[in-house]
């Protein structure tokens, strides 16, 4: 390793060791692991190539990855010999892992499931593509100014690479606009613009290096040549056009996936990286087939959400444009290919495209969405329309493409079942079916927590990591006095480091004795962080009055972006750092109670925070949250939930028990009865003295006196429209949240509670998720040898 790692700083980054800056050495170290995944990864292909085996095409507008030095050495049980090498190098491996940047190409859940997703397929064996767009920019740096959210450019691609391969050979030609001839039956299509696709590829390697697969992105690049002349005559703008304007397609990630942009350059986007995943994947599979109906037996392409949905008119368009297959077999060939994975019943999620932009960007896809919609109504007259009014609902178009579609928890499927698709479910009865959610065990407990993952692997064996349902066995512990301070000694280890990294990056200090109270996700109205900081405003009022009563102490973490065009959201950010700046700065409560919101919530910070953490937010209103998957990250790391009866949050009470769960709040069901009782809202607050309070103090200004009327809207809001619930469950939520301080008194109980959770989460491997998509959707194999190898 040594050796290699030398090697790539002098020819690869063409440094000596005397003149080598951390990032060459990180360069050098990643390329020297990247050259251990090459076997792998071969040998995969090989013996795809051989046996014909299906694979997967796994389709997401977005991946977030994070960092991969850690994981990848991880996976190929190379930890120590990297570190040990660097040491002899005289170099530190943990300044280099923290060179790395972290690769923001999504936005939250659904892409970190994508991300997971990867490491689970390659863990289990199963041949299999990722498909996505190399955005130049990742998700905005978050800063805070007064307390306010700034966004700026985020820049991963400024360093070089280490991990992709650039396959500049691997090129398609994506059209777009122009306008479509008909003869003698046949259609052309003739855009009136192209950009090159091309690809660049990241293998991705599996548990203890058993399999390796492809993550290929896409980036866009102009088809016209550079125009010299042009630049001859003096006009370097001119000449240069074509090429930005090209390149504009994979520029940037949209920072915001729960509205419909309705753009159409995210609509280019869209179709730029599901044509160029068609073209590459029909373009394999005709290397070794001739015959197209064979597809369906070769090929399983899973949309995550409608971002892909064009999949199914491309599809159709390729084998009818150009291989002569009849629409309407066209159309259930590409059925038999497609599986749809719905993320969202928020309204305001779901994609709609106007026919208008649509037939203009997409003018041979527009034709065949009409065929397929006549197809649909052909053969179940009176099935929900794709074509709406002035709009393309991509959701319908997914569902009726898809010969599955599936929910991300078992509440959200039936959810799914009785409202959005409600009548596409009766007319197609088995097509939904339900894959909870899961998250990968290697990312989010081996790699992330050094302290419990050595703990697990001394008493159990390193089973686990590749078989996570192995965690059982720690049940037996939970009365095991001895195991259980070993428990409790591990979360307080990362505690004192995450209280370190805190003082060092907010300059705050924090007691790593109080309770760590955490709340990271993306900001949005129906997650709720504005009802956790009313409680956290409730609380604070409540100690002020009584310092010398019994409390717990507790510090309050808060982490996320919002959306740039998210007003309310961003409120919600402001506030939270107003209170905390009023909170941190009261003498009386300092010993009780601190606020920390540290800016730029990503992967790696979640990594940092979920080992660290006591007590897990999941406090969304019941029925919004598909699944969630930070609450399993939590769950796994030992944080005890305080949760509704929403998302994954079900099944997860069912798995660790409702006695290590802290529920409260209104159901799904009942949520939608009380939005229909008048002035429900204005009534909870009024029944509510400590509620009456607290909004109170915000609107006098208590917490922005140099703006005192900064939040009456947003407080007027909760009077009269509180769509999401949160005066309604503010005072459950404020009980339970005492019921918690109550049970953290007892360290040896809080530690019994919380090792059942870690015990009994390995249900929510993404390794489970995979192996249902696997059977029920796919119907492809893991590789028996690579399971073996995984459990043996
Ligand atoms: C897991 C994860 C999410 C999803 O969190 P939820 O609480 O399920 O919304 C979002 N962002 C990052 C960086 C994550 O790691």
């Amino acid at each position: 390793m040594k050796e290699e790692i030398l090697k790539h700083l002098r020819n690869s980054q063409g440094k000596d060791a005397a003149h080598s800056s951390v990032y060459d050495w990180r360069v050098a170290l990643s390329l020297a692991l990247r050259d251990r995944m090459v076997d792998h990864w071969f040998r995969s292909t090989r013996e795809t190539y051989e046996s014909g085996a299906k694979r997967v095409y796994y389709l997401s507008m977005e991946f977030l990855i994070g960092r991969l030095v850690e994981d990848t050495a991880a996976n190929l049980g190379l930890v120590q010999e990297a570190k040990t090498a660097l040491a002899e190098l005289g170099q530190d491996y943990e300044a280099i892992v923290l060179n790395e940047p972290d690769a923001a190409l999504g936005n939250g859940g659904l892409g970190r499931l994508a991300a997971c997703f990867m490491d689970s397929l390659a863990s289990l064996g199963i041949p299999a593509y990722g498909y996505g767009i190399r955005y130049e920019h990742g998700l905005f740096k978050q800063d805070f100014v007064d307390g306010s959210q700034v966004e700026t450019a985020e820049t991963w691609l400024s360093q070089r690479n280490a991990w992709e391969f650039a396959r500049p050979e691997v090129q398609f030609r994506i059209g777009f606009g122009g306008h479509v001839e008909h003869h003698e039956g046949k259609a052309h299509w003739h855009p009136w613009e192209t950009v090159l696709a091309t690809a660049y590829d990241t293998p991705v390697i599996g548990w203890k290096g058993s399999w390796g697969n492809t993550l290929r992105l896409w980036s866009a690049k102009p088809e016209a040549k550079f125009d010299l002349k042009s630049f001859n005559r003096g006009d370097y703008l001119a000449a240069g056009r074509s090429e930005a304007l090209a390149r504009t397609i994979s520029r940037v990630l949209y920072p915001d996936d729960t509205t419909d942009a309705g753009k159409e350059l995210r609509l280019k986007q869209e179709y730029f990286f599901t044509a160029a995943s068609i073209m590459d994947l029909l373009r394999r599979f005709l290397s070794d087939h001739d015959n197209i109906r064979e597809l369906p037996n070769a090929v399983a392409i899973q949309l995550n959400d409608t971002h892909p949905a064009i999949a199914g008119p491309e599809l159709v368009r390729l084998m009818v444009d150009e291989h002569d297959v009849p629409m309407a077999e066209a159309i259930g060939l590409a059925r038999q290919c497609l599986g749809y994975t719905n993320h969202t019943l928020l309204p305001e999620a779901l994609e709609r495209w106007h026919i208008g932009l649509l037939g203009r960007v997409l003018p041979r896809h527009l034709e065949i969405i009409r065929a397929i919609e006549d197809d649909q109504q052909a053969k179940h007259p009176g099935s929900p329309r794709i074509l709406e009014q002035d709009h393309v609902r991509m959701g319908e178009l997914a569902f009726i493409m898809a010969h599955k579609v599936n929910g991300v928890s078992a509440l959200h499927t039936d959810l799914v079942k009785e409202t959005v698709f409600a009548d596409l479910n009766r007319i197609h009865p088995k097509r939904i079916v339900n894959e909870t959610n899961g998250i990968t065990p290697r990312r989010w407990l081996h790699t992330c927590n050094a302290p419990l993952s050595e703990l697990v692997t001394q008493e159990i064996g390193e089973g686990w990591v590749g078989d996570l349902e192995q965690l059982k066995a720690l049940n037996q512990k939970s009365g095991d006095r001895t195991f259980l301070d070993a428990f409790s000694a591990a979360k307080r280890q990362n505690k004192e480091q995450l209280a370190d990294w805190i003082a060092q990056s907010c300059d705050i200090q924090i007691d790593p004795a109080a309770m760590f109270d955490i709340q990271i996700k993306r900001i949005h109205e129906y997650k709720r962080q504005l009802m956790n900081i009313l409680e956290t405003i409730a609380l604070w009022n409540e100690m002020h009055d009584a310092p010398n009563a019994e409390w717990t102490p507790r510090v309050k973490i808060f982490g996320g972006k919002a959306a740039p065009g998210y007003h309310v959201a961003k409120q919600i950010i402001h506030l939270i750092n107003d209170v905390a700046r009023v909170i941190n700065n009261d003498r009386v409560t300092k010993d009780l109670l601190k606020v920390v919101y540290p800016p730029n919530y990503n992967v790696t910070m979640a990594e940092r925070l979920i080992p660290a953490a006591d007590l897990s937010e999941q406090i969304s209103t019941a029925g919004k949250e598909a699944s969630g998957t930070g609450n399993m990250k939590f769950a796994l790391n030992g944080a005890l939930t305080i949760g509704t009866l929403d998302g994954a949050n079900v099944e997860i009470r069912e798995h660790v028990g409702s006695e290590n769960f802290f529920l409260f709040g209104l159901t799904a069901q009942e949520v939608v009865e009380r939005r229909h009782v008048h002035g429900f809202s204005r009534a909870a607050i009024e029944a509510s003295p400590r509620l009456t309070r607290v909004l109170g103090q915000i609107f006098e200004g208590v917490f922005s006196p140099s703006d005192p009327s900064r939040y009456h809207g947003l407080i007027g809001t909760l009077y009269d429209h509180d769509y999401f619930l949160v005066t309604c469950d503010f005072d459950s939520y404020f009980d339970t949240q005492r019921r918690v301080d109550e049970v953290y008194r007892n360290p040896q109980n809080w530690a019994a509670m919380a090792l059942r959770n870690t015990a009994n989460m390995g249900w929510f491997s993404s390794d489970r998720t995979i192996k249902g998509y696997a059977r029920d959707i796919w119907q492809v194999n893991a590789s028996e040898k690579v399971r073996l190898e995984l459990t043996g």
